[in-house]
């Protein structure tokens, strides 16, 4: 079995403090609230000429640039069929059935995701992360996985891994 090595960020560092709200069983939606989320990155890879696989201190500002965004933020899901998004210069306008909601257009993130669970929240990040490590770093980890925490003891993580050319 060959070597693995794995650099961490914790979650302390990466916290995002945001509103948000979930549809569910095809047609519910929740009552708008937030959450003190945490994110935890880990990647996966070889050695580099500095013996790390990634550096710690870029890994964390990296993420952190990521989880900035969504910070006091609305985190609003563009990709819903249920919650409908009418977007203007200076608002969003947020409508399910007949629930009605209009936030400043700055105090929202929209994300290309179908609802803000855990479980996507996870996969944003890591897929923005695995793209700025690719395109400024020239670094693609073999594993990365995203965890994150919407309150204690309970989080979601998405995994990724790198696809291995058949021999
Ligand atoms: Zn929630």
């Amino acid at each position: 079995m060959p070597e693995r090595f794995k650099v961490h960020v914790s979650k302390d560092y990466l916290v995002f403090c945001s509103g948000h709200f979930i549809s569910y069983e095809g047609d519910k939606c929740e009552r708008l609230h937030g959450h003190n989320y945490r994110a935890f990155v880990e990647v996966e890879g070889p050695l580099d000429e500095n013996f790390y696989v990634f550096d710690f201190i870029a890994l964390k500002t990296l993420t952190k640039t990521i989880t900035d965004e969504l910070d006091h933020r609305m985190m609003l899901p563009t990709r819903n069929r249920v919650i409908l998004l009418e977007e203007s210069a200076r608002s969003v306008r947020v409508r399910y059935k007949d629930r009605e909601w209009v936030f400043p257009r700055d105090d929202c993130v929209l994300l290309p995701i179908e609802n803000t669970t855990a479980e996507l929240l996870a996969r944003y990040i890591g897929e923005r992360l695995r793209e700025v490590l690719r395109s400024t770093h020239r670094f693609l980890p073999d594993v990365m996985r995203v965890e994150v925490e919407e309150s204690f003891g309970q989080s979601a993580s998405w995994e990724w891994r790198t696809e291995i050319a058949p021999a």
